[in-house]
């Protein structure tokens, strides 16, 4: 590898203790950016001139409503969106999701419509089958979810409670480009591995929800936007915290929320925003993407993606290696040059690396340089 300092390895002398950073391509939690991890530890001691630091601070104080809120209409700034829309922060992660959607909206007489493109598309499904509720509209497990379901595959009830995609398969490595149409059947999405990675026509969606440690923070905390009159429909037979409308009307502040997480996503948001927005971001994620995508390409089918091509997630590229042995290999040599992470989910096997909004293009260089280096001294 080159010898000049990189941008996302950094040694830093804290106590007299050295650190060294790598690239880190874990699924997630996963890489933030370093400038949000820089000022976290830079106001940690002190937050905001109050004499404490942000995880001793009452949730009621005015120095956390702040952010709170700050977070709240940065999200729906970067996404485009009117006060038609509220975000909410909940917890129990983008699994519980799963369950409160078909809990709130879905009926026997309505059912949940889902399409089945990976693990956790299915996990979502199985929340509405236990619940009587759910309905499977397409999928793409018989060809392993090497890609997503295609518009003219989804089967959807005219009286759907809602249509449920998950939009990025950050197990597989697919991601979906376009937006499914689906009349006026409320659309539900699961972006958690490629929220606020992209712009989309976010107003064509009823609700979007996101665990926020794969692109956008530390792991505690989900994302949900959702329109306003999609809350309102919530079930008000279930428990107060299963419900959305106990969020929507507490600005999800009914129990204490999972504060420290929301104050980073709020960096995150800041910092997507201090760098261009989605637009940008877009950008990037799609040149990353390529560089690494070229070498699987160009590599006389040494490296095999797991992908079907019009269905490449820009999030997560997964690849295999002709055997175990040198896939093995990779993974041990791959970390000797600072790419830490690679390996891929045992239900795919081969490699991942998740190259979300933190990743500099430069991470993606260096695993693109060292992928054509290992290839040529290992292709036998
Ligand atoms: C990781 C992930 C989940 C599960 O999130 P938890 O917060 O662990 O429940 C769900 N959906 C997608 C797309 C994911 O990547």
């Amino acid at each position: 590898m080159t010898s000049k300092p990189k941008e996302n390895i950094i040694i830093s002398n804290i106590g007299g203790v050295t650190l060294k950073r790598v690239y880190n391509f874990n699924p997630g939690p996963a890489t933030l950016p370093l400038d949000v991890l820089k000022e976290v530890q830079a106001e940690f001691l002190d937050f905001d001139e109050t004499g404490m630091s942000i995880v001793e601070t009452s949730h009621r104080a005015k120095s956390y409503d702040k952010i709170h809120n700050q977070a709240k209409a940065d999200i729906l700034e970067l996404m485009n969106l009117g006060d038609d829309y509220e975000v909410l922060f909940i917890q129990g992660g983008a699994s519980l999701q799963f369950a409160m959607i078909p809990m709130n909206f879905a009926s026997k007489e309505k059912l949940g419509n889902y399409a089945l493109s990976g693990i956790f598309s299915n996990n979502a499904y199985k929340e509405a089958k236990i619940l009587g509720v759910g309905k499977v509209a397409a999928s793409t497990e018989s060809e392993n979810f090497s890609r997503v379901p295609r518009q003219d595959e989804l089967q959807i009830d005219s009286n759907a409670a809602y249509f449920h995609y998950c939009c990025n398969n950050t197990i597989y490595g697919t991601e979906y480009h376009y937006v499914p149409e689906v009349g006026e059947v409320p659309l539900i999405s699961d972006m958690s591995s490629d929220m606020l990675s992209r712009p989309l026509d976010f107003k064509k969606f009823s609700l979007i929800y996101a665990g926020v440690q794969k692109n956008l923070g530390p792991a505690g905390v989900v994302i949900v936007v959702a329109k306003k009159s999609m809350i309102e429909k919530s079930l008000d037979t279930l428990p107060t915290m299963l419900r959305y409308d106990t969020f929507y009307k507490k600005n999800s502040l009914y129990n204490t929320p999972p504060t420290f997480s929301i104050y980073v996503v709020g960096k995150v948001a800041q910092w997507i925003k201090n760098n261009g927005g989605l637009k940008v971001m877009a950008q990037r994620n799609l040149k990353k993407a390529q560089i690494i995508y070229d070498i699987i390409d160009e590599s006389d089918g040494f490296y095999k993606g797991h992908a079907q091509k019009d269905s490449r997630s820009l999030m997560n590229v997964t690849f295999r290696l002709p055997n175990d042995e040198l896939e093995k290999k990779f993974i041990a040599e791959a970390l000797e040059n600072n790419i830490s992470g690679v390996k891929g989910h045992r239900l795919v096997g081969g490699m991942r690396a998740s190259i979300y909004n933190a990743m500099p293009l430069e991470g993606a260089e260096v695993l693109a340089e060292f992928m054509k280096k290992f290839q040529r001294k290992n292709k036998g």
